[in-house]
């Protein structure tokens, strides 16, 4: 059965999209621990981020650079913190998180943004790519 993250980025389920290529694609978390905490996923389902074979794994971290250096430009922050657990959801991930301070990195730490400022984020950042 497919994932969340796979339907997300097959346009099935809706998201607040940032970016996306052939093979991977990044969207605003739900519950941000930030604004502008941005989920990466490879497209192709692989639940443990070091089952990727070597060539998708490099290709994640380039794309994730990419976004993060978009999202560095459309949010205010002193930089981008970076995580992947995949606790919640199997499907593996990384956690982008605009930083004005170690605190903004917590993660029981989840807002819940209007729809509008959602959209306005993901834009911005998409508008930096
Ligand atoms: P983890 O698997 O522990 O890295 O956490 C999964 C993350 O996915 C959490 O930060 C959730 O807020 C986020 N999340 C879960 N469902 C969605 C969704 N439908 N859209 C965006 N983010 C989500």
């Amino acid at each position: 059965m497919a994932t969340i993250f796979s339907k997300i980025a097959a346009g099935e389920i809706p998201s607040y999209k940032v970016a996306e290529d052939d093979r991977y694609f990044a969207f605003l978390d739900i519950n941000p621990m930030a604004k502008g905490h941005t989920l990466v996923i490879p497209k192709h389902e692989v639940n443990y981020m070091f089952d990727l074979d070597e060539e998708e794994y490099a290709g994640l971290w380039a794309f994730a650079r990419k976004v993060a250096m978009a999202l560095e430009q459309a949010v205010p922050c002193k930089r981008i913190g970076v995580a992947v657990l995949g606790m919640e959801v199997p499907h593996c991930h990384i956690h982008l998180v605009p930083l004005q301070t170690e605190k903004d990195m917590r993660f029981g730490n989840k807002l819940s943004l209007p729809a509008e400022e959602m959209q306005a984020i993901a834009a911005a950042i998409a508008a930096k790519m």
